[in-house]
Formats: structure tokens, sequence, C-alpha cells
């Protein structure tokens, strides 16, 4: 049943009427995720601008039992923030919401609201001559309330961490309309439980975050890319290893790419060229960042001369200019962007201990081999934290029945050996079946219990993380459904 009457209307007085979408042509744009592979229907599109409007709407969302599906830039990969097919949900958009409310004067942090994108933050953050670090394929669409529910992780998670070490302080409207305001600055705060963290990586099923303060670090001003082809992935280890003993805390990527990705990238991104010359199986970008002027390069140079010397490294070069640098990464941030163009991507984000990796790749490599010759395995990533996505290149007639097949032969591999099956992008509606199968039931049984605490009702993203509880979350109830605004 879609949402009573009195629903939309209390939502049309909060937020006037440009701030409710109806139809399917206004709000289809909300209910599809970035690669278009998920889609819902959602019951209208809900676009607040002040925390106090979204704290009105859940009030009158839990009044009404209305479903509510809280959405940043939506471009996350698990579903998590698109509504299901039934038309009944709700999407509550923070994109409307993107001031910066606070810049401390130091340089330490500022408070910016939900729906400011990632890149928007970091721009600031320069601004102040700092930086925060959180860096992702996404960043020009991902907005920082989306990129905490997720916990994103990205290209910095070596050296900086993932989303919930950057953060001080959350306000989060809860699922009865409630504001808690814990945007504290503070680094140090043993004052009981850490809530923020709760809501940090819960993908909008515990509360609806409206504002954070983000903590801001100096801004290295010595970089130095280097790319390196490998002629095996544990070659990446014993190269991660050297690396560490050398720079330690200096690197901050360390990633990992496929020779057909690379090929792939030249082929298909414009105005990418091959970043070395002749064909590798295998190849590493590395960058090292520090907050003096120089003195990082040369000893970057003295390393890789020794790693020549021992044939550990097949050819590399260090990027001379700022457009050089920025064209390794865009080899990097496009392998799904080229890769899809050769076929359909099936594709997962895993995560085993780094000594795990190249015996997690090679248990894959033989199970396509062996099962399904025609499809092609591309993992990539950020090696340096055990996290790989695997993307598999699959011919579009074969993807309905091979896709369930390939994933779960992945996760099985990944669980047996230890790991994560699912490194960054969460759970969302995409993996609930093996969250259900995988995790421990005392595990489980505190999940759900905190679910039950913070939303009662089941209001909050009902179906993502953990199914639909029977009693609540979207068994809409109410005298007269609403006619959503056209
Ligand atoms: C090209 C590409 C590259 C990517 N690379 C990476 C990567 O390297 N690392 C990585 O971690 N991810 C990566 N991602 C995934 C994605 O960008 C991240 O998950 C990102 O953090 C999602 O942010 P978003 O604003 O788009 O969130 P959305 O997709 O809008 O939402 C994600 C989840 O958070 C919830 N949510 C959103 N906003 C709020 C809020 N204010 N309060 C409560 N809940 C909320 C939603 O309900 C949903 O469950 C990539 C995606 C793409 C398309």
């Amino acid at each position: 049943m879609p949402p009573p009457a009195a629903f939309l209307e209390t939502c049309s007085r909060l937020l006037g009427g440009d701030g409710v979408l109806g139809g399917e042509e206004a709000t289809a744009p909300y209910a599809v995720d970035f690669w278009g592979q998920h889609r819902g229907r959602a019951a209208f599109v809900l676009l607040p601008r002040r925390t106090e409007e979204v704290a009105g709407i859940l009030a009158a969302a839990s009044a009404h039992r209305v479903p509510i599906v809280p959405q940043g830039g939506n471009t996350g990969l698990v579903a998590g923030g698109i509504p299901d097919g039934s038309g009944e949900q709700v999407i509550l958009s923070l994109s409307r919401m993107e001031r910066i409310r606070e810049r401390d004067p130091a340089g330490e942090y500022l408070v910016a609201e939900a729906g400011c994108l990632l890149a928007r933050v970091q721009e600031e953050a320069e601004k102040a001559g700092r930086m925060f670090p959180l860096s992702l394929g996404a960043e020009g669409s991902c907005r920082i309330g989306g990129n905490l529910s997720t916990n994103a992780g990205g290209v910095n998670v070596l050296r900086y961490g993932m989303a919930r070490q950057l953060v001080l302080g959350l306000e989060v409207v809860l699922a009865d309309g409630r504001v808690w305001n814990g945007l504290k600055p503070l680094l140090k705060d043993n004052t009981g439980y850490d809530l923020k963290q709760l809501f940090i990586g819960a993908e909008g099923t515990l509360g609806v975050i409206t504002a954070a303060c983000l903590r801001l670090f100096p801004a290295p001003r010595e970089r130095v890319t280097i790319w390196l082809a490998i002629a095996r992935p544990e070659d990446a280890l014993l190269l991660l290893r050297r690396f560490r003993d050398a720079f330690g805390e200096l690197i901050s990527s360390f990633e990992l790419l496929t020779g057909f990705g690379v090929r792939a990238a030249v082929e298909h991104l414009p105005g990418v060229r091959s970043p070395l010359a002749g064909d590798h199986d295998w190849h590493l970008l590395v960058e090292l960042s520090w907050n003096l002027r120089r003195g990082l390069a040369g000893p970057a140079e003295e390393l890789l001369a020794e790693l020549f010397e021992e044939g550990l490294v097949a050819d590399g070069t260090i990027a001379a200019s700022e457009a050089q640098r920025a064209m390794l990464w865009r080899i990097r941030e496009g392998q799904s962007e080229a890769t899809r163009q050769m076929g359909e991507i099936v594709r997962s984000d895993v995560a085993v201990a780094p000594t795990r990796l190249p015996d997690l790749i090679r248990r894959m490599q033989d199970f396509v081999r062996e099962q399904m010759p025609e499809i092609v395995l591309i993992p990539f990533g950020h090696v340096g934290d055990g996290n790989l996505h695997f993307n598999f290149v699959v011919p579009p007639e074969r993807v309905a029945a091979w896709r369930p097949r390939l994933l779960e032969r992945l996760v099985e591999e990944v669980v047996g050996l230890g790991g994560s099956f699912s490194a960054e992008h969460g759970i969302g509606r995409s993996k609930v079946a093996e969250l259900l199968r995988y995790k421990p039931a005392v595990e489980l049984e505190l999940m759900r219990r905190l679910k039950t605490l913070f939303d009662p009702l089941g209001i909050l993203n009902p179906g993502v993380i953990l199914p639909r509880q029977p009693e609540g979350g979207g068994g809409i109830r109410g005298p007269a459904a609403a006619k959503p605004p056209a």
C-alpha cells in the first residue's frame, strides 16, 4: 500500500512544492543505481534542506509507519540506497543539505552537511591548506553522508584509515524524529559508548546522518607516484614489504591492476596512454607523500633501482608532472568504466589478509578457466589493504545463469581463507543472503537487537543489511492512501 495521504500532506507542508517529487518520470532516476544494475520503485522522493525538516519527516514516517530509504549521491554498489520494487518506500535524498556549517580556524576540522559532495569537502579542506584524505573513483558524485553510512574506503586507507577514522562527531536524526547532536570536535571523548561509530557503516538502517565533523590533515607537499610492471601478484606483496621497510607510513596508496585492465583503459578511455612500453601481466600503482617540500623522490628512485637489479620489477616509471600523475590515476579509477565496454560486469568487493590475496586470485582464475572459460577475470584495487574488487567480464547472454555461481564461489573461497565478503561496499540489498549464511549467530542476534533498539518500527531502510522484519518496516497502514504529486 502506498504511504497515506496525511504523510504526504505533512511532507509537502514541511518541504514546500519543490521538495516532494512524485510520478514515475521524476522518481525513476533516484530509483536506479550508478551502473544501472539495480532498479526499484519509489512512492515519492523527499528533498529536505534542513535538519529540522528531516526530523519532521521521520516523526511523520514513524506515526504513519512509512518506510524511508535515505540516499546520498546514489553511487553505492550494493543497492542500499535504492528502494525495493513495491513502490511503497519513500526516498529521502540528502542532496540539498550541502552547507559547510563550520570551518575550524586552526584547520583541524570542518563541519559539513550530509549532502556535501565528497569532492566539495576535499576542496574546502584544500582552501584551508589541509587535506581530507577520503578519496575514491566516485568522489565527484558521492556525498559525505553516504560515505559515512557505508564506511567508505578508497585509495588512501593504508595511511589514513577508512571513513570511520576520519570522523570526530555526527548529527543524526533518529527513527522517531528526535535529533542527536553529537557534533563535538573532540579527538578524545571516553564518556561511555561511542555512538557515532554505530551510525557509521549502518547504511541508513539505524538513523539518518545530517551533518558530520570531519578531521582534516596537513596537505602533502611532495608526492611521488610510481607505476611498476610485475610478473605475479606474489611480487606485489614482496614489494609492499620493501616499500613499507623503506617508507613506512609515507605510503598512501598501493594498488594492483591486471594487464588486461590496463589495456582496456588505454583502448577505451579517451586520452589515456600506456604508462609503459610492452605488455605486462600485472601492474602496481604506488603513491608516497609527505609534508616536506623535497627529499622523497631521491630515496624512491634508489629503491626502484634496487628492485630492478633484483629482478622484482620488469619495468617502471615515476610520474614527472601532475598531468602524468592524473593519467596514471585515471587508468586505475577507470577500470570498471573501461572493462564494461567489453561485456557485462559481475562485480564483488572482498578482503583477505594481504598474504592470502595471491591464493585467492589463483583459485578464482582456476575456477573460471575450468568452468567458464568465456569469462575474463579482472581483480584490481587496494592490495595494500588486502582488498580487491573482483570484476568478471561476462558475455551478456550468460550473466543471468553465471552471476550467482560466480559470486557464490568467490564468497566461499574468501570465507575459506578467513576473509570478508564485503570489504568496502557494505551489505545493502545485494549481500543479505551472504550475511545470514556466514555471520555467526551471536553476531546476527546482536545486530538484530541493535536494529530493534534504534528503529523499533522498522521504518529505516527495511530490507537493507537485515531482512525485513515481519512485524514492522513497510507495513503501511492508514486511512487514505496518498496520490503522489505529478
Ligand atoms: C566508480 C565507483 C568507484 C567506487 N570506488 C569506491 C571505493 O574505492 N571505495 C569505496 O568504499 N566505495 C567505492 N564506491 C562505492 C560508493 O561510491 C561508496 O559506497 C560511497 O560511499 C557511497 O556514497 P553515496 O553518497 O553515493 O551513498 P548512496 O549510494 O546514496 O547510499 C549508500 C548507503 O548509505 C545510506 N545513506 C546515504 N546517505 C545517508 C545518510 N545521510 N544517512 C544515513 N544513511 C545514508 C543509503 O541508504 C545506502 O544504504 C565506488 C562507486 C563507484 C560508482
